[in-house]
């Protein structure tokens, strides 16, 4: 039977990022991206045809019925994946579809990781702009995540599911191949270490996602200013763990805090989504605190990026 493969998450869990890796075991496998694009006239962009839905060459011929049954007829593959991330989409994608197999991807950073991207986010909007009153509030961060990851849990509760996986945003950037391979497996679906290569060359019409992405797949800067603070600035081409928090002393202090304040409510969420409890969190982020005030400046250039041609440099090496 046919699968859908639904990657749950918080915004900016690196949803993106992992549907365009599973794309890449195309044609068992094709990353669609976000199927909420399509509920508006104005939803994409389309990665292929750099366009709106509306004008994508592909679903520009759909009738707006019956979306996963349309990509399974013009693309044959055994499994598709929606990285739409609320979990209403999914349900409601069930509803009007249920004669496939439905999995969930529960897509999740650290508490510390996302709160850090959700503080970023706060300070600049999409083009760059700083906004005005941004808040730097970790406590109120650490919060969006407990809420959202328990709001996704409780409400893939009553879903009737063929399995639910939790996926860690460090393990899919550290080590990109070792996670696919397992989701592959995972999805009954063969894995094949060779096509990681093609993840900036999809043929998949991947809707929507995550600009900096899309920028990195594009390999174009289609965005004034950077994006985030120029955080992703020529950094086209490569897979991009985002790890320049990691020695910031006085975020890592904050997180430190939060994790003591609200490890009643946190650890609930940390076991169900397999890190273990606050109290690991909390050593995990005093060992990054410890190294980075021995000084880790030197290997601060080369710390952030983590590239998919690593893992065949090592391959070929040994
Ligand atoms: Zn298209």
């Amino acid at each position: 039977m046919k699968k859908v493969a639904f990657i749950a998450g918080t915004a900016f869990c690196g949803s993106s990022l992992l549907n365009i890796l599973l794309d890449t075991q195309a044609p068992a496998i094709r990353g669609l991206g976000e199927r909420s694009q399509t509920d508006g006239e104005g939803g994409g962009p389309c990665a292929v045809c750099n366009s709106t839905v509306k004008e994508c060459r592909l679903y520009s011929q759909w009738n707006g019925r019956d979306f996963y049954e349309f990509n399974f007829q013009h693309y044959g593959c055994g499994t598709l994946i929606d990285s739409s991330k609320r979990t209403n989409i999914l349900r409601q994608g069930m509803a009007r579809e249920p004669h496939f197999k439905y999995y969930v991807l529960h897509m999740s950073k650290t508490p510390h990781a996302a709160a850090h991207s959700i503080m970023k986010h706060w300070q600049y909007d999409y083009w760059d702009v700083r906004l005005a009153g941004s808040k730097r509030d970790i406590t109120a961060a650490f919060k969006v995540w407990i809420e959202t990851n328990q709001l996704y849990i409780d409400e893939l509760r009553p879903v009737h599911l063929e399995g639910v996986k939790s996926v860690h945003y460090d393990a899919l950037a550290n080590n990109p191949a070792a996670v696919v391979e397992d989701i592959c497996q995972w999805l009954g679906e063969p894995f094949n270490p060779e096509r990681l290569r093609n993840w900036r060359s999809p043929t998949t019409h991947i809707l929507g996602g995550n600009p900096a992405i899309l920028m990195q797949v594009l390999g174009q800067a289609s965005l004034p200013g950077g994006y985030l603070g120029g955080k992703y600035a020529e950094k086209t081409g490569k897979i991009f763990a985002d790890e320049a928090w990691k020695r910031d002393k006085d975020f890592l202090a904050g997180a430190i805090e939060a994790y003591g304040r609200l490890s009643r409510k946190l650890n609930p969420v940390l076991a169900a989504l397999h890190y273990g409890n606050s109290k690991q969190m909390i050593g995990e982020c005093e060992q990054l605190l410890g190294d980075g005030l021995s000084g880790a400046e030197t290997d601060s250039r080369r710390r952030p990026f983590v590239r998919i041609c690593d893992f065949f440099n090592r391959r070929k090496a040994a």
